[in-house]
């Protein structure tokens, strides 16, 4: 079996692999190289959101569970196993890791689909390869990570090491399990540092696995430990922990400052956080191709249901385009996304993440239109999906940016389209938010496409594009959508530190 493999799977085939999935289901917790039970008390069901059905029921780890896990997390950092490995040895185990994950595709794929209603096409086609990439650039960047030494005094020799942290607690979010997860343990691996991973409540079962294959790949046991539970339990824990050097966390803007005050109250553990967004797009009156840019625009929104971080769910619209670009988006977009079943591979659009999150976007709808703004499609649950937490994809037109529906992060399928007569008034809407994750930029004029990219506040500006990139490119927030940076050669930087070493010399002259 093989990622590829995966396009050719039916609804048959994917229904057989969720059986056997859930016939398999492991305690919950990986710590030291083996599958474990909590020691106290609690579970967590994982309900797959299509149906309402629980999949399964895994342990919740308590500060007990934790401190089991940082202590044999530190201790495999301080045997040396895997810190101390030589890169090229440490390189070959990612290396294998990514075999084993490309091995063992159907049943992660089948795992993410199930807890959090990902179309499985959207497994196959984008999580998987991105996962997999991730740890294959991690692992090429081992032995490229270099100190240096500087010029200085004759009798002097002084170099900057860089060494990895220690333990690094890792906390993920659900939108995207695996990949989020990975964004995180990936370049903390890589640099040498041992990790504890809590993943988010709803999506347990992926991570357990990927912890498993990685000890199948020749990882010493201890070196990638995963617990799951509460966040406000097993996760504060891990970010309140004295022996834990560093804290990567993605989720939430609310629990991200958390996690700073966690740091202080503690041991001045570093942070690094990825947390939400409110994207804008700018489409000026001169971009070049309106059905690309509006393809662009529901793309941006609508894929994963519009559970991601960085959706384009703000549409500035220059005012001469205006009402063409509405109508190519309700013509093209309506029905560019239709919700279903994610065990068929045909499906684009499954439902949110729970029955809350279902509530809670469709009373962001409501406020939405009591605000004034105009519903143009969707807003509702859609036919015949009563029984899962499904939102039809949504569009609403006349928003301006004082309306919750523009002020708060929606993370559902819902966009909102603004009108706007000057460039000025494009950039002042654009950072008119607490967030800075991302934002695109629709223009043929290239001078005024570089104005804006320095002119809008955001970690990442696709100019002419939106959502595109590689590991290459450094994704992460500007203001209150965090300081990390994932991916990239920084990300792996950022799980090391530097030693500065000062060798006084005799003899030299
Ligand atoms: P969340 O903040 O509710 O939870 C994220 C993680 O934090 C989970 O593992 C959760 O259990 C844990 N957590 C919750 N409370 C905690 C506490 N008190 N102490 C310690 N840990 C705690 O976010 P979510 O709902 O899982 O994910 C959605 C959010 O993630 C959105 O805001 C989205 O924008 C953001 N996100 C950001 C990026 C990015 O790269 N910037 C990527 C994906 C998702």
């Amino acid at each position: 079996m093989s990622i590829e493999a995966l396009a050719d799977y039916t609804t048959e085939q994917w229904n057989a692999v969720a059986a056997s999935v859930m016939a398999n289901i492991p305690p919950g917790l990986f710590i030291n190289g083996k599958h474990v039970d909590a020691l106290e008390g609690g579970r967590i069901a994982s309900i797959n959101p299509a149906n309402g059905q629980v999949v399964a029921e895994v342990a919740a780890g308590s500060a007990r569970d934790v401190d089991l896990a940082v202590a044999s997390a530190l201790k495999a950092f301080r045997a040396g196993d895997w810190s101390r490995m030589a890169p090229r040895d440490r390189m070959a185990v990612l290396y294998r890791w990514c075999e084993l994950i490309d091995a063992n595709a159907a049943e992660l794929a089948m795992m993410d689909t199930l807890d959090m209603g990902k179309p499985i096409a959207d497994m196959a086609g984008v999580d998987l390869p991105s996962v997999v990439q991730t740890i294959q650039f991690m692992a090429e960047c081992v032995d490229k990570i270099e100190g240096s030494v500087t010029n200085t005094e004759w009798d002097v020799m002084h170099c900057v090491l860089r060494e990895p942290l220690g333990v690094v607690g890792a906390i993920s979010p659900w939108n995207y399990p695996l990949l989020m997860a990975t964004w995180k343990v990936a370049p903390a691996l890589a640099a040498g540092n041992t990790v504890v991973l809590k993943p988010a409540e709803q999506s347990p079962l992926s991570v357990l696995k990927l912890a498993e294959l990685f000890v199948e790949a020749g990882g010493p046991p201890g070196v990638f430990n995963v617990v799951n539970g509460l966040g406000e339990v097993a996760g504060q824990a891990l970010a309140l922990h004295e022996d834990v050097a560093k804290i990567t966390f993605t989720g939430s803007t609310a629990v991200g400052k958390l996690m700073l005050q966690y740091a202080g109250q503690s041991n001045m553990k570093k942070v690094s956080l990825e947390c939400g967004g409110k994207s804008p797009q700018i489409f000026m009156a001169d971009l070049e191709d309106m059905d690309r840019a509006v393809a662009a625009a529901y793309n941006g929104i609508y894929a994963n249901m519009g559970e991601v971080c960085n959706a384009g769910s703000r549409l500035l619209v220059h005012e001469s385009i205006h009402d063409d670009f509405v109508e190519r988006f309700v013509a093209a977009g309506r029905d560019a996304y239709v919700p279903g079943d994610p065990m068929n591979p045909e499906t684009n659009m499954g439902p949110l993440v729970t029955r809350e999150d279902q509530q809670r976007v469709l009373s962001m709808i409501d406020a939405g239109a009591k605000e004034g703004a105009r519903l143009a499609f969707g807003g509702c649950v859609p036919e015949g999906l009563d029984s899962g937490a499904y939102v039809s994809p949504t569009l609403f037109t006349g928003v301006n940016n004082d309306m919750s529906i523009a002020r708060q992060e929606i993370f559902g399928p819902v966009a909102s389209v603004m009108s706007f007569k000057t460039v000025e008034e494009a950039i002042g809407i654009a950072n008119d938010t607490i967030y800075g994750l991302a934002a695109g930029i629709w223009t043929r004029d290239l001078n005024l496409a570089m104005r804006l990219v320095r002119e809008v506040q955001a970690g990442t500006i696709w100019i002419n594009s939106f959502d595109e990139g590689d590991m290459t490119q450094p994704f992460g927030g500007y203001k209150q959508s965090g300081h990390a940076r994932d991916k990239c050669m920084e990300s792996l930087l950022s799980y090391t530190q530097s030693k500065s070493a000062w060798f006084r010399l005799s003899g030299q002259r």
